[in-house]
């Protein structure tokens, strides 16, 4: 690196925290030098500086009660470990008094959010599962996951669901019964769907179709969380592209709520078991930049159990959220990676100068704006917020 590159690093960087809007072309400028530590160590220390001008010292975290409604995935993601072959022991669809039963153990531990979390519209690809559904009484997996949905609400929680992709209709009917919802964009380069690549055999991982489902879940008003995976073969130039996606999207419809920047890690018995994960430097440094393009308005949400040593460094790149954490169920995505307790979450977070606060699965910024909720999930929201928009508590933080 050169005096000059600094100084232009310096230039670029200058007027984005407050602005909360990174130049373009500084970002790709940006995006292919860091991993050079003095421009890396710019980039950090603003995207820290953005995030103080958005959200002072607070860091949320959302506790929550994990719901794989099913296992079963009709896609085949080179990375994934959560989906199971039809004939695996380890198949599992949950039964209506199965998810009751994890939705009153969320209860109990002081949730506030049942994360509906499941494959991709298994009934296409699993004949057997289909007639499972069909003597159930449900067409389709979206049409179980809303009955799902209505267990948590009458268990007194507050669903977020991640299913996949899901038509207008499905979304209309699950927005009653849904605080908020999401899909990981997880990157916008076509070139992941390629041969030999991570979606190969994952259809529903076409960049236009994950675009589409979220500019429609845009004109539907539902508060949506999305993100970015990082080491799946995209290159720095995919990667700012995604993420001036993610801007353009709330730009144009207001409705992200927060962007997850998950870095990949190679899992025994996937396809992609050899491939290399990134350097903790640079998710550090792709977590600073992701903040200075996203601004202020998008939560920046680090999976806390993804890198259990770099939380500190992540604080001084711009995280604000570390998502759910929960006390009673796994991360069923990556169950090699324990969760931490909220206790040490806390610990850590103030080791590192900031606050960690509760949240709802919906953000302070959508509650209260009834375009963003149907049925009465508005006022169940209000329930459970302080007058900041953040979580009363439910003995979750204070007993941590
Ligand atoms: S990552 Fe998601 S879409 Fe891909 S195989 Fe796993 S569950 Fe299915």
């Amino acid at each position: 690196m050169t005096t000059h590159d600094l100084s232009h690093a310096e230039r670029a960087l200058r007027d984005a925290p407050e602005a909360g809007r990174l130049d373009r072309a500084d970002a790709e400028w940006l995006a292919t030098r860091l991993g050079d530590a003095s421009i890396r160590a710019a980039v950090m220390a603003a995207a820290a500086e953005s995030k103080r001008i958005a959200c002072g010292d607070v860091v949320t975290v959302s506790r929550n009660v994990f719901v794989p409604l099913t296992n079963l995935c009709r896609d085949r993601c080179s990375y994934c470990t959560f989906a199971k072959q039809p004939d695996s022991a380890e198949a599992k669809t949950y039964t209506l008094d199965e998810v009751a039963e994890l939705i009153s153990g969320g209860d109990r531990t002081g949730c506030i959010e049942a994360l509906f979390c499941l494959g991709d519209k298994p009934e296409i690809a699993y004949r057997a599962y289909k007639e499972w559904l069909t003597g159930e009484g449900f067409r389709s997996t979206a049409e179980y996951l809303v009955e799902g949905c209505k267990v948590g609400v009458a268990g007194g929680l507050l669903p977020h669901t991640n299913a996949g992709i899901l038509t207008v209709p499905e979304m209309e009917a699950l927005k009653p019964v849904n605080a908020s919802m999401g899909l990981m964009l997880e990157s916008t380069s076509p070139k992941l769907r390629g041969k030999g690549q991570a979606h190969q055999y994952a259809p529903d991982k076409d960049p236009k179709v994950r675009l589409r489902m979220h500019e429609e879940a845009g004109e539907l008003k539902i508060p949506f969380t999305t993100g970015m995976l990082i080491g799946i073969g995209e290159d720095e130039a995919d990667r700012v592209d995604t993420l001036y996606a993610i801007r353009d999207l709330d730009d144009r419809f207001d409705h992200i709520q927060e962007a997850i920047i998950q870095p990949f890690h190679p899992k025994p018995g996937t396809r992609m078991r050899w491939a290399a994960a990134l350097p903790d430097s640079e998710v550090a440094g792709w977590i600073a930049l992701s903040r200075l393009v996203l601004g202020h308005r998008i939560q920046l949400q680090a999976p806390p159990n993804l890198a259990p040593g770099l939380l500190e460094e992540l604080l001084h790149a711009g995280v604000g959220d570390w998502g759910g954490v929960s006390p009673v169920t796994l991360d069923f995505i990556n169950p090699e990676a324990p969760w931490p307790t909220l206790r040490d979450l806390r610990d850590r977070t103030e080791a590192a100068g900031q606050r960690l606060v509760e949240r709802l699965p919906v953000y302070p910024r959508h509650l209260g704006r009834p375009e963003f909720f149907a049925g009465d999930m508005l006022e169940r929201t209000q329930t459970f917020v302080d007058d900041r928009g953040y979580a009363l508590p439910r003995g979750g933080l204070e007993a941590a």
